[in-house]
């Protein structure tokens, strides 16, 4: 679904609440030319206490985290950031979306250096279903393993979300579809499990689960952390600090994904081997049920996790 059949007309811009159609930025943008970026993707959940940013100072911690290597300085504190996203909620009467901030270098000189160009940021919110479809949350997606290597962590800060980190996600998940499959996994450079162009991934194994450490060129994902602690929660070992080889993927009894977009999403084929029974596997139902009742019921035990929204 393309932005013209949403009902959306406002876009936040430095400061200013912009119509969707005049949101536009100069072609000599830094940024467009060099994908120097830094981004967030959240969701704000129609809870039943009322709409909710999900885990939203996580997002904005990593925003400025991931900024930091970059030398960006956001001209607008976690606050401003704050009240802007939920104006644009409140002024859309959008009680269920996706968020989308950005900060990135502007227009004023094309040197690869960025020292002369300002720091511009955005916000956009719309609604968005699930990511990779209903389907996929209730029966899972056939996955490729990508000939594209993920950058290493030596080569790029692979923990900050860079717009420009991005073509490479775009690649993999490009060559997955072209062949038929819905999505694809990422290896490192060392040639382990790294994570999906958009996602994180998770094994589970005699009823523990696993997932690749930080040191494995991954993104520090805000959903994996989510759903290491609903599985502790929920009784189960968590090992979130393992090498996970490309070999194990096929022995898994289950994988699944997880994304602020994916949500938890289950994997059936991995490259066309049958993944434990080739359908959504127990443990990845238990805590994908439980995660959409928490962003659903936003119960008390995890009120920290939402930030509401007056509509
Ligand atoms: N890895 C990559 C490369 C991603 O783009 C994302 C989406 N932000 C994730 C993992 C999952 O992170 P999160 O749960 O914070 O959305």
């Amino acid at each position: 679904m393309g932005f013209d059949e949403m009902d959306v007309d406002t876009i936040w811009m430095d400061g200013e609440f912009v119509d969707w159609d005049d949101a536009e930025i100069h072609v000599l943008t830094h940024g467009l030319h060099y994908g120097s970026g830094v981004f967030e993707g959240a969701r704000c959940y129609d809870t039943d206490n009322g709409p909710a940013l999900f885990r939203w100072e996580e997002h904005l911690d990593r925003l400025f985290q991931s900024a930091k290597p970059y030398e960006m300085d956001i001209d607008f504190t976690k606050e401003e950031l704050t009240a802007a996203t939920k104006a644009l909620i409140q002024r859309q009467e959008l009680p269920s979306c996706y968020i989308r901030p950005i900060a990135y270098y502007g227009y004023n000189s094309l040197g690869v250096s960025p020292k002369d160009c300002p720091t511009r940021t955005a916000i956009a919110v719309w609604p968005w279903g699930a990511y990779l479809g209903e389907d996929a949350l209730e029966n899972g997606i056939d996955v490729m393993i990508s000939s594209w290597r993920k950058h290493a962590s030596s080569q790029i800060p692979t923990n900050a979300k860079t717009s420009g980190l991005y073509v490479n996600s775009m690649l993999a998940g490009e060559e997955a579809r072209r062949n038929g499959y819905a999505e694809a996994i990422v290896l490192n450079k060392e040639g382990n499990v790294a994570e999906g162009p958009g996602e994180n991934i998770f094994l589970v194994r005699d009823g523990e689960l696993f997932t690749p450490g930080l040191s494995e060129s991954i993104l520090d994902g805000i959903t994996r952390d989510s759903v290491i602690q609903i599985a502790e929660d929920l009784g189960y070992t968590v090992h979130d600090n393992v090498s996970i080889s490309r070999g194990e993927l096929n022995t898994a009894d289950e994988l699944f994904f997880t994304g602020s977009a994916a949500e938890v999403t289950p994997i059936r084929k991995v490259d066309n081997v049958v993944i434990g029974n080739g359908s959504r596997g127990p443990i990845t139902e238990e805590i994908q049920q439980k995660f959409f009742e928490i962003v659903e019921e936003a119960p008390d035990e995890y009120d920290d996790w939402f930030e509401y929204v007056d509509i």
